[in-house]
């Protein structure tokens, strides 16, 4: 529960809202929703970034009009909180970065965008970067969605940022997950793949602090031709660390031209089948990423192990509603632009010009993903298409058509 224990006109540098009017909630100080300032350094970008997709008409300011209803509802927003990284540029180069994507996602904005994930119910709410640490307002944010209840996830970098005091700090806010990279099982396979030496070591032992404050742990693996032979020595390592969860992420190339170290037909079926074994075997839970596939993958198993009980079409027909790409996944990158995925860099509007649920729920963009009749090759006429349809990122990195056949799908309908 909430309470308001008093208004105060506080000066406000954290939140870079020079002397706005503040409710103290739960000992969380809340820029009120009308002294929030507009950002307009990067509409040029965001112009540049929608122009595809149009973005919706007649609005001015997010922060002037309420939230709209809201039928359907992502299962997680991602927030890219920052680009900045002092591995991409130096820790001073990398500070000023993202102190100017602080001005430009402000706090009080965050703040409202956290508002319009409570209100929509959205399950969970996942900050990421860049480093998250570099934007001073991380801890606030945090504690404003566990005052909203909303269940946050954090993904963090091993820089010098992440002391191990930072872990229990970020669970008295109410965090409710941490995340972190791992690409390979040894030293040399995560920190080749990652381009930073060390990376492996201090990420394994910061998930032991993690542990000592009983902040569960996600792992990110993005997995490619350079580790898909290291599943089994992950799956132990996984174990061994007691992760929650692993988050297996199939490489989605820049474009065709860049896409010697993705994973053919062949590999993702033969990745799914060990997967799909593994899940039954390991305590932690694994999901996919940019595999829309792999719930065809799923259906097909059903099927075989009810020995006869089921037809593909029963199993079907009772499938669950897919999340394929334009119904459970949010991304809003640092300019804020809203996008279906990370890896598909088509944007449906900007939240600080649209609500959320509106950018969600009627943009061209996420409206057209959720229409099956418009894919197109195998993916149209496959039966699976409302539960999988492909990965949409890949398709459009490979071809430039959004609705073309996933190029890596080895089920022929
Ligand atoms: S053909 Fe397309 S819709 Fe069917 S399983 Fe493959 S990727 Fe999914």
């Amino acid at each position: 529960m909430i309470t308001i224990t008093g208004l105060n006109r506080v000066e406000c540098d954290v939140y870079h809202v020079p002397l706005c009017y503040s409710v103290l909630l739960q000992g969380v100080f809340v820029p009120s929703i009308t002294s929030m300032p507009s950002s307009s350094n990067i509409a040029a970008d965001r112009a540049a970034g929608s122009a595809e997709w149009g973005l919706l008409p007649g609005r001015e300011s997010a922060q002037k009009k309420q939230p709209r209803g809201f039928q359907i509802r992502p299962l997680q927003v991602t927030w890219e909180m920052t680009k900045a990284c002092e591995w991409k540029s130096g820790p001073a180069r990398a500070t000023v970065r993202a102190a100017r994507e602080t001005q430009a996602v402000s706090t009080a904005e965050a703040f409202h965008l956290v508002d319009e994930v409570s209100s929509m119910h959205v399950p969970l709410f996942t900050l990421t970067g860049g480093d998250p640490l570099l934007r001073p307002d991380l801890f606030p944010i945090i504690e404003f969605a566990a005052a909203r209840s909303v269940r946050t996830s954090l993904t963090l970098l091993p820089t010098t940022m992440l002391e191990d005091s930072v872990i229990g700090e970020l669970k008295a806010c109410g965090l409710m997950r941490v995340g972190f990279w791992l690409h390979g099982s040894t030293a040399p396979l995560h920190d080749g793949c990652s381009g930073i030496p060390g990376s492996h070591r201090r990420t394994t032992e910061i998930i032991g602090k993690c542990h000592e404050e009983q902040l569960p742990v996600q792992i990110n693996t993005i997995l490619s031709r350079r580790n898909f032979h290291d599943l089994e020595p992950m799956l132990e390592l996984l174990t061994r660390l007691d992760v929650a969860l692993w988050n297996v992420i199939f490489l989605v190339p820049q474009d065709r031209n860049h896409a010697d170290d993705m994973l053919d037909a062949v590999g993702h079926e033969h990745i799914f089948a060990k997967l799909y074994q593994a899940s039954k075997r390991v305590h932690f839970q694994i999901k996919t990423a940019e595999a829309q596939h792999y719930q065809r993958y799923l259906l097909q198993q059903r099927a075989r192990e009810s020995r006869g009980k089921l037809t593909a079409e029963e199993v079907i027909t009772c499938a669950p509603k897919g999340t394929s790409d334009g119904k459970g996944f949010v991304f809003i990158d640092h300019k804020g632009d809203v996008r279906p995925s990370r890896y598909l860099p088509l944007s449906a509007g900007n939240i600080m010009d649209h609500p959320l649920s509106e950018l969600f729920c009627d943009s061209p963009l996420f409206v057209s993903l959720r229409d099956s009749s418009k894919l197109k090759g195998k993916c149209a006429r496959c039966p699976v298409r409302n539960v999988c349809g492909g990965s949409r990122a890949r398709a459009y990195a490979m071809t430039g058509d959004l609705f073309a056949a996933e190029p890596c799908c080895a089920y022929e309908p």
